[in-house]
């Protein structure tokens, strides 16, 4: 794939950060429950889901990613809920791919994965990044809530490195007592295996996980409890910007990567942006409210219109909330990363 350098006319924020990686919420329906993600505890299974009409169809998503490839983006995840409930995503992808030089990927629970990876390979997707939070069934399912076996997603992970997704990231967001035993045996797992296993720190998106800081394992404490069994060191980052630190270990077993969302802000290189299900645009993951680009599709906009709003929310763009909150700013009313995209 060519990558490209990004336009000159791209836009920059008030922070001079350029706007390079669109994450693109496709259903906020999922059929799993994390708990630090759609808990049960707020509306049980029947969460309130966008109905059908509000959701961008696929031709809508494909011009909007158009516009803004041509702004500087160089990077697509398809995300959600679960991208992979969505019919056909074999067909978004397909028309995605016809815009040159962007990087395609998919964050998935991998539950579907199994069966869908070499078509979606085919339809023209570059990588997948698979979350996994435990190897041990059960601690597996009091994650997932949805009694899913740890098996058919490791399952899904090793289809996709067969039929050359590859190299499969596997996400795990590790929770204060309730998966951090996980974590040694997850690296022991994915060592050696290819695969690159990055540890989340749990982040206060949305509302309803109740989150408490008290259950975040910062990044630098799952560096030292894996880097006593299996020493490590420190690896530079593949480009500026680039939110997982890396670490390989030092016997040659591959590497593993750290987000640390929560103790160390990356905000300062922060060039992402996220479009909603229902086509709203957010500048930043904690972001209390979206600018509707919907209603410029369907109200009839050209595409210098919608190109024109989307330079102009990017060059207003401000948001570091990370690092407030890291200097105690108070957590505003959130927007629930099923809906926005992780
Ligand atoms: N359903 C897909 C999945 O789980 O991979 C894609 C959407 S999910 C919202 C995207 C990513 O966000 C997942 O890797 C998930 O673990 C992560 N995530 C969700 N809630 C989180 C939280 N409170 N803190 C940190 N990561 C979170
Ligand atoms: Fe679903 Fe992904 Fe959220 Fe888990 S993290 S509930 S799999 S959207
Ligand atoms: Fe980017 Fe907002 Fe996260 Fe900071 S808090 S890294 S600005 S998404």
């Amino acid at each position: 794939m060519n990558m490209r350098s990004p336009p000159p006319a791209a836009p920059r924020d008030r922070r001079n950060r350029p706007m390079h990686d669109l994450r693109i919420s496709i259903t906020d329906r999922c059929n799993f429950r994390c708990v630090y993600c759609m808990p049960k505890t707020v509306f049980g299974r029947d969460y309130p889901f966008l109905p059908r009409e509000e959701l961008l169809t696929y031709e809508e998503i494909v011009r909007l990613a158009r516009l803004f490839a041509a702004q500087g983006v160089c990077k697509v995840r398809l995300t959600g809920g679960e991208p992979l409930l969505r019919k056909d995503v074999e067909r978004l992808i397909e028309q995605l791919a016809t815009i040159p030089g962007l990087e395609l990927t998919l964050t998935t629970n991998g539950s579907l994965l199994a069966a869908r990876a070499s078509s979606l390979r085919d339809a023209g997707l570059h990588r997948v990044t698979v979350s996994l939070d435990a190897l041990d069934d059960d601690v597996f399912k009091r994650m997932n809530d949805a009694d899913y076996p740890v098996a058919r997603v490791l399952a899904g992970i090793e289809a996709a490195a067969a039929c050359g997704l590859a190299p499969v990231k596997v996400n795990m967001v590790v929770k204060r007592g309730t998966n951090d035993n996980e974590i040694l045996p997850m690296t022991r797992h994915f060592r050696g295996s290819g695969h690159i296993l990055r540890f989340i720190e749990y982040m206060d998106a949305g509302n309803a996980n109740a989150w408490q800081v008290k259950e975040v394992v910062p990044a630098g404490e799952v560096v030292r409890r894996i880097d006593a069994e299996f020493p490590l060191e420190a690896v530079d980052p593949n480009y500026e910007g680039e939110v997982a630190e890396r670490w390989r270990y030092r016997d040659g077993g591959g590497e593993i990567g750290v987000i640390a969302s929560v103790t160390q802000a990356f905000c300062s290189g922060c060039t992402r942006i996220r479009l909603s299900t229902d086509g709203k645009l957010y500048t930043c993951l904690f972001a209390t409210s979206g600018h509707d680009l919907r209603s410029l599709l369907r109200g009839g906009a050209g595409d210098e219109q919608i190109a024109d709003a989307i330079a102009r929310i990017w060059q207003a763009r401000d948001d570091r909330y990370s690092e407030l909150r890291a200097a105690g700013a108070p957590a505003a009313q959130k927007i629930e990363m099923s809906y926005i995209g992780g």
